[in-house]
């Protein structure tokens, strides 16, 4: 197994913070796993490809990064059940899908970060989430020393949610992820912007729409530091919603049941006027207020003060708690913003 002392970490997330961990493991089997595991004492981050982290130490923890590579797959009436190791690129998969024929993750092309990442935040977007076509995750349960399969209900997805980030948190690690995807393509369109004129449409035209529409909208972590949406979209109950419309009529909202809406924490963050907003080498993006960007690589406590500015603006505004979507991590491990009160 790769064990790297002294590691840097700046190109391990896609905000280049500046961070060094005082050892970098790169498992590829359960063996290296185990090993990796003992040796850190259960005192480690496990990362992924770094496109959902921010470093906010110069000093990061013990670093676990799994690389279990490859996949395979079984035939079962009209579907594929593919298995993908973790340490594989999502975007690579995804073109890998729409090249085989295999049809149902085409609307989550270019997300950034690895396979075994993906269920941890149920990762979504233009109408589709991961949990729409995962059968089950295999899960190594460091406890028990042994993979557990998870079945789709058993992994208790929600919105950017799942048990990963909730009671299975710091006890374990996805090591491969099972797809069913259809053999026949049925688009998935709901998304305003996935409108077409022709009559034969290929999961190639939707995932290279999807491409085009993102590569317009989102900035390129390469170009531009950044971890995509900083922020939850925020849930509201049904008597908050009717407050806040009637103060502000034209703000976009989701019902997701009769009890509880989804706002835009975007629309939110731009009305709260910050949009393009800059200041100490990093800013609001002045097209997607959602993303917050490292234009000077600097350190990650600075994207800490300006994410705690835009919830204190939000919240004074809008009386709306946003809450990051992006998992914040210290020399010691997963934490957290510290809460703003009222
Ligand atoms: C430009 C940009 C656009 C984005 N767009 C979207 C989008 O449209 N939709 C969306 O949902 N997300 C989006 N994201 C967020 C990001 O791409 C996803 O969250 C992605 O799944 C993170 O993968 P990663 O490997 O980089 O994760 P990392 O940041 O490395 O890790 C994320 C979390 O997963 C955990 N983890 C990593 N590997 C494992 C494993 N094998 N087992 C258990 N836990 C693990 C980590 O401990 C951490 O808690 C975007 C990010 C960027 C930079």
């Amino acid at each position: 197994m790769q064990i790297q002392q002294s590691f840097n970490l700046s190109h391990h997330n896609t905000f280049k913070v500046p961070a060094v961990c005082p050892q970098y493991f790169e498992p590829s089997t359960l063996e290296e796993l185990t090993e990796a595991y003992q040796t850190c004492k259960g005192n480690f981050y496990l990362l992924g490809e770094g496109s959902n982290t921010l470093f906010i130490d110069n000093q990061a923890p013990l670093i676990i990064r799994p690389k279990f590579m490859g996949k395979s797959i079984t035939t079962i009436k009209n579907a594929v059940l593919l298995t993908v190791s973790c340490g594989e690129n999502w975007h690579e998969l995804v073109q890998y899908c729409v090249e085989n024929n295999y049809y149902g993750i085409e609307n989550l092309a270019l997300i950034p970060g690895s396979v075994g990442a993906a269920p941890v935040q149920n990762i979504g977007a233009y109408g589709v989430e991961l949990s729409d076509v995962i059968q089950s995750v295999s899960w190594f349960d460091f406890s028990q020393q042994q993979v557990i399969e998870l079945d789709n209900k058993a992994c208790e997805f929600g919105y950017r949610d799942s048990i990963f980030k909730q009671s299975l948190q710091g006890k374990g690690v996805i090591v491969s992820v099972t797809l069913k995807l259809a053999k026949e393509f049925q688009p998935k369109l709901s998304y305003k912007g996935l409108n077409f004129e022709q009559e034969k449409l290929t999961a190639k035209d939707v995932m290279e729409r999807v491409i085009t529409i993102r590569e317009s909208k989102l900035p390129d972590p390469n170009k531009l530091p950044n971890a995509g949406s900083f922020f939850k979209n925020p849930m509201i109950s049904k008597e908050v919603y009717h407050t806040l419309i009637a103060k502000h009529p034209d703000m976009p909202a989701f019902k997701v049941t009769e009890q509880t809406f989804k706002l835009a924490a975007g629309w939110l963050i731009e009305h709260a006027g910050l949009k393009g907003y800059r200041e100490n080498g990093v800013g609001v993006h002045h097209n997607q207020a959602l993303v917050l960007v490292n234009y000077k690589h600097v350190k990650g406590l600075r994207i800490i003060e300006l994410a705690t500015l835009v919830m204190e603006k939000v919240q004074a505004k809008f009386g709306i708690l946003l809450a990051p979507e992006v998992r914040i991590v210290d020399h010691q491990g997963l934490t957290s913003i510290p809460e703003i009160t009222n």
